[in-house]
């Protein structure tokens, strides 16, 4: 018989409540009868990056959500939030109690460029800056000086940077009415930003963001989009015919941006891309300690077999320096081990930023899978991919541990789950209704301001909500 007894619950527990976590979720409680999932949330407040990355003026991507709600009011569902597995509950606890349990736990660090100068008060990472605009509140006061600040550098060319200069350039009071933070808001209001420009460091081929997003920056009203220098894509015209459809796609968008630029009405900002370039130092300035005085990036040379092949790029040991009073660096999040894998003999690949697996199953240090660990999303992928493709994945490890399961390739004892860790929580921990109390208050004080919700900042806000 395939099917389990309700009496015999299978009980799993999910670590993160990005999409990572809810697409296993509900994909698991759709086609596994008699499963029980327990899902783990450091923060009070569920949803991971669809709540504190999707940038404010994209809010047709946090529909999400509403699927997520859903799973979250199934009955074989509990949301556990404010509590962060490792420092509120230990691991050991949840393997004593569960079945299974899958990491989807993201990539909550920063990846570093290592050059001189990177720790300086004038240098943010991506996530930083993202988490800041979208109030997540380990960075809420942050408050970046843009009020000093004319000539930016961002470092990296995916939709992180994309998303990051775009807030930067945008006319503010387009994001008046998102869930933009006030405080961020206003931040933005009196930024004098006028000049972004975006370094990869290999070739325009190589750019890593996507059509939709790079059009979004050349249609934004009021920035004038540099015309790409001719010697990042003359090389290529000829081999236009012979390159993929979403590069082609890309490079019609750029050879457009003279067009676009004479439709403005205005153009009192700028963004440049540039490519070959890699920083490799970040100078102070003299007079505002906060602020940068310039970057210096070193050109480089593409290496490319072919024009269809991986491409990578060596240094020429020439130099340009950019002013700028201030760099975002987005050259992608990284996830580390959580305490107390290494005691589970879990292993990290801590250079990949990743949890060997299998197909979703966790691989011990002897390459063998390790029944009942699992892993998905960005802790399982690295930091790269979409929603969509986070779902898509999410299902396959959903399908993985139902496969498991039917082969009894786990543990199918009666484990306690939930009523076995209530005692070992060292926080107090917040429930789907608790949260629900939490975002009724948001949408309430949002909706005074003409938003569809304003942000609580602090963790202890929250609590104190409840
Ligand atoms: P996350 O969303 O990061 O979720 C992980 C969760 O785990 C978090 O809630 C975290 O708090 C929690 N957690 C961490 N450690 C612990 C612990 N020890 N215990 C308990 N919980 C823990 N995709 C799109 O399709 N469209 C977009 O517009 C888009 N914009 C993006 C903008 C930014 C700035 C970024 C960074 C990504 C964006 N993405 C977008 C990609 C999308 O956000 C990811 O594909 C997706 O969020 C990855 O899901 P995840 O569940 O693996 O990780
Ligand atoms: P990403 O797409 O991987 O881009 C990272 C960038 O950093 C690349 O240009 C990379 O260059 C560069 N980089 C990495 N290490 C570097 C170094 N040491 N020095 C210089 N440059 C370095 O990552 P992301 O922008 O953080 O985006 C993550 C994922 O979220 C992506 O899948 C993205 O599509 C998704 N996302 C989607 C949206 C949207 O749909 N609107 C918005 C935001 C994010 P190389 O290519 O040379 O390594």
């Amino acid at each position: 018989m395939r099917a389990t007894s309700i009496l015999n619950q299978y009980r799993v527990a999910i670590i993160g409540s990005g999409p990572a976590g809810f697409y296993t979720s509900y994909r698991l409680i759709d086609k596994l009868p008699g499963v029980k999932v327990d899902m783990f949330e450091a923060l009070p407040v569920p949803y991971g990056l669809a709540r504190f990355g999707v940038a404010p003026d994209h809010p047709e991507v946090k529909n999400c959500q509403d699927k997520f709600q859903e799973v979250a009011e199934n009955e074989s569902f509990r949301f556990i939030g404010n509590v962060k597995i490792g420092k509120d509950l230990d691991l050991k606890d949840l393997k004593e109690n569960y079945n299974s349990v899958v990491f989807a736990y993201g990539s909550a660090e920063d990846r570093k460029l290592g050059i001189p100068g990177e720790d300086l008060n004038g240098v943010f990472s991506a996530r930083e800056f993202v988490g800041w605009y979208n109030g997540l509140p380990q960075f809420s006061g942050m408050n970046p000086p843009l009020e000093d600040a004319e000539d930016v550098v961002v470092v990296g060319n995916g939709n992180v940077g994309l998303d990051v200069a775009r807030i930067l350039l945008c006319d503010v009071s387009r994001l008046k009415s998102t869930d933009i933070t006030e405080e961020a808001y206003e931040v933005l209001k009196n930024s004098r930003v006028k000049n972004v420009k975006m370094v990869g460091r290999r070739g325009l081929l190589q750019s890593a963001f996507t059509t939709k997003e790079i059009r979004e920056l050349v249609k934004e009203p009021g920035v004038e989009f540099t015309p790409l220098d001719p010697k990042y894509i003359d090389s290529y015209r000829a081999f236009i015919p012979m390159l993929s459809r979403s590069i082609k796609r890309v490079i019609q968008v750029l050879d457009k941006a003279k067009e676009e630029n004479a439709k403005k009405e205005q153009l009192n900002k700028n963004f440049t891309l540039e490519y070959l370039q890699s920083p490799v130092e970040f100078y102070a300035n003299e007079k505002n300690t906060q602020l940068l005085s310039s970057t210096k990036v070193e050109l480089n040379n593409l290496i490319q077999d072919d024009i269809q092949a991986p491409a990578s790029s060596v240094s020429t040991g020439e130099y340009l320096v950019y002013k700028s009073e201030l760099a975002f660096k987005s050259i992608g999040y990284k996830s580390l081990p959580i305490e107390g894998m290494k005691e589970l003999d879990i292993p990290f690949d801590t250079r990949r930023g990743v949890i060997q697996n299998q197909f979703g199953r966790v691989v011990g240090e002897d390459s063998r899978t390790l029944p009942g660990w699992y892993v998905a999303g960005w802790v399982k992928n690295g930091p790269t991919g979409v929603i969509a493709e986070t779902m898509r994945e999410s299902f396959e490890v959903a399908e993985t541990i139902m496969q498991d399961y039917y082969n009894d390739y786990c543990d199918k004892e009666l484990r306690a789950g939930y009523d076995g860790v209530i005692s070992k929580i060292r926080s107090r921990p917040v429930s789907w209704q608790d949260w629900l109390k939490i975002e009724k208050v948001e949408n309430q004080r949002g909706q005074s301001v003409g938003k569809p919700r304003s942000k609580i900042l602090s963790t202890d806000e929250m609590l104190n909500i409840l």
